[in-house]
């Protein structure tokens, strides 16, 4: 049997899809070299905006035909659309055969045999409030697939923030943390298949606490695993930039420079509105600190965050504020949203959104904004030689791509009579910055090694 998976949302989902096929790797499936090459899609679906679940809607449909095409053909919907629709969404897509949500996925196996076995629509969206000693966070995941990057670990699920635009903490529950051998034992695990570069996963991954460890002791841990070159972490939240993480980010060598912290909102009005509960001048502050600890490791630290834009009650006024952060965090990149107005949400009951248009205006003078720091920050990086992990090899054109420490995406042509592979490390001197890519040559790298070695 063939499958094929679409993912959409966040990291949480790309590691859960990770998952999943791992499990269905181990039950001797392989992956679909196309959709009509597959006898099993999975959607894996994001609620996170409207406009996010009204394409999924959309994909659903077109599924419909594929599966008419063949007899015997499976559809699963997973992730957050699947836990906030439950029963409703085999009620509105009666062809869909499964509706998984993410505390379920070390049961997917088994639905799928009963499936198999004549069963349709079945709807799996218990809530896991702990962890169960079978789940994926405890086991030791199945023989991943060969190395893609990047590769997520999972270390806490959930959130205990209540930012009223957000629609996350009422579908994917309460924190919960992944015990910190059960952490270790994956990230082993994942080397010994040959990975070098992990990223630490969590909604508020920050706020990770375990007996008396808090996510400080955790980076010191997993650093200390041999064999991991390079470590990262995502999504933090500013309330748990903690002054033994801002060391930890000094101390540990291997931790890559680069930390995308959310500020949503340069406006203080806002971001009480959003329920942030920090101001603008103390995100500002620790930005500095990270910037400051962190000066004497190989790159310049990148910071990348995410802005909402014409969220209820917004004014020009408080727009502004967004825009003069761009300039005085000096973010690498931003991803820059419209608020969405979600169901069951807090924001809902704050006033009527800001009409459409208006709100469009100032999302695209927001990227503008952003786009001018962002390119001016990588073109400071003009004449520098860094270090990339290879993720992508084009042996046709030529070309390989890579990520740097501070996770520039970077492309290089691969050295005449030489191959390169996904994983290798190499340092590349750049010659050439853009707003979301550098390009230069190979200059030192495993990847230099003779063609047919
Ligand atoms: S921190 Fe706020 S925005 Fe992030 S997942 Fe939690 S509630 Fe949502």
């Amino acid at each position: 049997m063939k499958f094929h998976l679409l993912t959409y949302g966040c990291q949480m989902n790309v590691y859960d899809s990770d998952s999943m096929a791992d499990l269905l790797f181990e039950r001797g499936m392989s992956p679909a070299a196309s959709l009509e090459d597959a006898d099993l899609v999975l959607v894996n679906t994001c609620a996170v905006r409207e406009s996010a679940q009204d394409r999924i809607w959309g994909v659903l449909g077109n599924l419909l035909t594929w599966k008419k095409r063949r007899p015997g053909r499976i559809l699963g919907v997973t992730g957050c659309m699947a836990q906030n629709e439950g029963q409703a969404l085999v009620e509105r897509a009666d062809y869909v055969d499964l509706v998984l949500g993410p505390d379920g996925i070390t049961r997917l196996p088994e639905l799928l045999d009963e499936v198999a076995a004549g069963r349709r629509g079945l709807v799996d969206v218990t809530p896991e409030s702990t962890p169960p000693e079978d789940s994926l966070w405890h086991a030791p995941l199945a023989a991943p697939q060969p190395p893609r990057y990047p590769r997520f670990v999972s270390v806490q699920k959930g959130c205990n923030e209540k930012c009223t635009f957000c629609i996350v903490p009422s579908v994917r529950g309460f924190e919960r943390y992944r015990p910190i051998p059960h952490v270790l034992d994956e990230v082993k695990m994942l080397i010994e298949h040959g990975y070098r570069e992990v990223t630490l996963i969590g909604q508020t991954v920050n706020a990770y606490q375990y007996g008396d460890a808090d996510f400080a002791e955790l980076l010191y841990r997993v650093a200390e695993v041999p064999g991991l070159a390079r470590l990262r972490f995502t999504t933090s939240h500013p309330r748990w930039i903690t002054p033994r993480l801002v060391s930890a980010m000094a101390e540990i060598p291997i931790l890559c420079e680069q930390i995308h912290l959310p500020m949503q909102s340069g406006s203080d009005r806002v971001l009480r509105r959003m329920k942030r509960r920090y101001q603008a001048e103390e995100y500002f502050q620790l930005v500095d600190a990270l910037r400051r600890a962190t000066a004497d490791k190989p790159e310049p630290l990148a910071v990348s965050c995410d802005l909402i834009v014409g969220f209820p009650g917004e004014t020009e006024e408080d727009f502004q504020r967004t825009l003069e952060a761009v300039e005085r965090a000096q973010w690498d990149s931003a991803f820059t949203f419209m608020y969405s107005p979600r169901p069951g949400t807090a924001a809902l009951r704050l006033g009527e959104p800001v009409p459409r248009p208006v709100a469009h205006e100032r999302l695209l003078r927001l990227n503008d904004r952003v786009k001018a720091v962002g390119t001016a920050l990588n073109r400071q990086l003009l004449g520098r030689t860094l270090e990339i992990l290879v993720d992508d090899v084009n042996e046709e054109k030529g070309v390989l791509c890579g990520r740097s420490r501070s996770m520039k995406t970077v492309h290089a042509p691969i050295p005449e009579g030489r191959r390169a592979a996904v994983g290798e490390l190499g340092e590349v001197a750049i010659d050439f910055a853009a707003a979301h890519h550098l390009k230069g040559r190979v200059v030192q790298a495993e990847l230099c090694a003779a063609r047919g070695d």
